[in-house]
């Protein structure tokens, strides 16, 4: 955007006529495609190495659905246990990273924010896990940040 910020209205014309039952998202080959009925409960920035390794990418941004309120739609993707608690699913036909889910908080799924079709919908509210950050991202947006998950629980 030359000349001055962006706005959701710039990348997505009738985003405001989005209903809540259009949240959809999915794999960049479309093979997995995702729908959510209810706004999430949580958005942010996860800095943890973790992530990182998993998407080979600085940060990963993921918002928080009630898993009752989200489902696979097309396809089913691979699933990767990246700690004992913790599974991670992705596209095993184009790889893009999907959905986080842990044991200890069985009633959600974080879903990797950028696998939405829109992904400026739903801004980031904080940042976590500054503690594993690689210190040459810099965002200066002014959120909160938190050394380690703003709840507490492991990555
Ligand atoms: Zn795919
Ligand atoms: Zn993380």
């Amino acid at each position: 955007m030359l000349g001055g910020r962006a706005t959701p209205l710039d990348f997505a014309p009738g985003l405001g006529e989005q209903k809540l039952d259009d949240i959809q998202g999915g794999c960049m080959c479309g093979a997995i495609r995702y729908a959510a009925t209810a706004r999430p409960a949580n958005s942010m920035v996860c800095h943890c190495q973790s992530c990182r390794r998993v998407a080979a990418s600085p940060v990963v941004a993921w918002v928080t659905f009630a898993k009752s309120e989200f489902r696979y739609t097309r396809g089913t993707p691979l699933v990767y246990e990246s700690s004992p608690k913790v599974q991670r699913r992705f596209c095993g036909a184009c790889g893009s990273p999907l959905s986080y889910e842990h044991v200890d908080t069985a009633d959600f799924v974080d879903v990797t924010t950028c696998s939405l079709d829109a992904p400026w919908a739903f801004p980031p509210t904080h940042h976590s896990w500054l503690s594993h950050d690689i210190g040459w991202v810099k965002f200066g947006d002014g959120l909160p940040t938190f050394e380690r998950s703003r709840f507490g629980d492991p990555s």
